[in-house]
């Protein structure tokens, strides 16, 4: 069957299309089906030098630095209007290699549109300042590019997520290396081409697929790199973190989560109910930020529970491609670990409330919505982060007890809580240890304000303006007169 997807996809480096350095390959697969649906270039360690060489030559050169800074933004306006040409490709290539629904394959390009406009816009609007330190003396801050900015992204969110750092980078006169994801390259191919078609300066941005512990390990502990984002995982996060130290080179990290959402006895639980399912079975779980804890006041826990369950049974799940409600997990391997974490819940004495268990009758990785109840904070299903359709219910009778259990985890990335009454809305929200708190709507915000965790989930803020404080170092000058 054809899958309507180009068959071979090459890098990006230095403006030019490459294979890998030594000719190898990696296959892309759909999770829908198990099946392969093309080949990218598998990057080598060469391959990481030659992008690196190419983003250093440029920033070198100073091509975006001798820009002004409304025209970098100018550029950015550019790339979002060249990717809307390739916007059915993307959300093609969305469902295919990466799993997404077709609405949420859609979704990604106006919000990755949004994320360019928003940093382009503000690229002529980051200014230093001035320091009085009396007569005679004039001193001001400038806001510096670190140089090359080195950039590792997931597999889950790779157009978003990767756009908006490189947007973050180029509108501060930084060059990019961006090691795509292996599990789902192709929509980042698609933006490179979209940057090309705008006239990004040669070297600017240079997009290399390849294996994490390869490629990737090699593009962060690259000697010639001046800066790394880094969103992944907790524990590749730490390895990427000891090859930063090596070089003491700055780091924004967007690691993992496991956040909960707590519920109040005055909440208005339709609205409970409508955006804790969307919180935990949007991308079938896969997001950093997804509610995967609820934990509810005891007093109306039965109703919360019944409520998610009947939202977890009403999902369609199935090939995101053919407009089901909810896609598979990425691979075999997660399938099966979300599984085993399942089966460890029940033996730790959890009720599965429903799910728990791969779907029946499809190919591909597909598990189905799971709410498990009765639920202690101490259990490992309260603690680890499934990244997967698995949200544990927990209840608590006080709030200095919910509050405890919100923070209970050594994560910090996301908390939320569903209230009618203000004061208890502010109050909470001042004690939750959490990059963001949501309060009555999960998700509540977007590009415009700042994302990112505390503890473990990392630290650094993407999206908002503060993003683009992680991308410039302060110069201090100091003239006598
Ligand atoms: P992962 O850590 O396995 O991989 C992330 C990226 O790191 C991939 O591109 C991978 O190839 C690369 N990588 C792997 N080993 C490496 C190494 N040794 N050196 C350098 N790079 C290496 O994570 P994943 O499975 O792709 O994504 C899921 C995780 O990401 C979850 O924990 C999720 O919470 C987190 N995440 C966080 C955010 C956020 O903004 N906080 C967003 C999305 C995902």
């Amino acid at each position: 069957m054809s899958t309507g997807i180009r068959s071979y996809w090459k890098n990006y480096i230095a403006g030019k299309w490459v294979d890998a350095s030594n000719g190898g390959r990696l296959p892309v697969t759909d999770p829908a089906t198990g099946q392969t649906i093309c080949e990218v270039a598998r990057g080598t360690t060469e391959d990481i030098d030659a992008a690196v060489a190419a983003a250093r030559a440029c920033f070198a050169s100073r091509a975006l630095q001798l820009m002004p800074p409304h025209e970098r933004g100018a550029l950015m306006f550019r790339i979002a209007d060249e990717l809307e040409k390739a916007a059915d490709e993307i959300a093609l290539v969305e469902c295919r290699d990466n799993g997404k629904t077709l609405k949420n394959g859609h979704g990604e390009i106006p919000l990755t549109r949004r994320y360019l406009r928003y940093y382009g816009g503000l690229a002529d609007k980051l200014e230093g300042r001035q320091i009085p330190l009396g007569d005679g003396m004039l001193d001001y801050t400038v806001l510096a590019p670190y140089g090359v900015s080195a950039q590792i992204v997931p597999w889950n969110g790779p157009l978003p997520v990767g756009a908006r750092s490189i947007a973050c980078a180029l509108v501060t006169g930084n060059t990019v290396v961006l090691k795509s994801p292996e599990d789902s390259p192709l929509s980042l191919f698609l933006f490179a081409e979209a940057c090309e078609r705008a006239g990004v300066p040669a070297g600017a941005v240079n997009i290399v697929c390849g294996i994490g512990s390869e490629a990737g390990a090699a593009l962060v502990a690259h000697d010639d790199i001046d800066h790394i984002v880094f969103t992944g995982s907790v524990e590749t996060g730490k390895s990427v973190l000891r090859a930063a130290a090596e070089r003491v080179v700055p780091c924004v990290m967007e690691l993992g989560g496991k956040s909960g959402g707590i519920v109040f006895p005055d909440a208005d639980l339709d609205q409970v109910a409508e955006s804790a399912a969307a919180g935990i079975f949007k991308h079938a779980g896969q997001i950093c930020s997804a509610g995967s804890r609820l934990i509810v006041h005891r007093s109306v826990y039965d109703d919360v529970v019944a409520r998610l369950v009947a939202k977890a049974k009403a999902l369609d799940v199935g090939p995101g491609i053919e407009g089901h409600t909810m896609g598979p997990l990425i691979s075999a391997q997660q399938l099966e670990r979300v599984i085993a974490l399942c089966r460890f819940g029940v033996e730790e004495g959890a009720t599965l409330a429903t799910g728990g268990d791969r779907v029946a009758g499809l190919d591909g990785y597909f598990m189905t919505p799971t709410v498990f109840a009765d639920v202690r904070p101490d259990m490992r299903i309260a603690q680890d982060e499934f990244f997967g359709p698995v949200v544990v219910v927990i209840p608590f009778d006080t709030t200095d007890e919910a509050i405890e259990i919100a923070n209970g985890t050594d994560y910090g990335l996301a908390a939320g809580l569903y209230t009618r009454d203000l004061s208890t809305a502010h109050v909470v929200a001042d004690r939750l240890v959490a990059g963001q708190v949501y309060v009555n709507q999960w998700w509540a915000g977007g590009v415009e304000t700042p994302f990112g965790g505390m503890k473990r989930s990392g630290y650094g803020r993407e999206k908002g303006q503060e993003a683009l404080l992680g991308y410039v170092q302060t110069k201090n000058v100091g003239i006598r007169l």
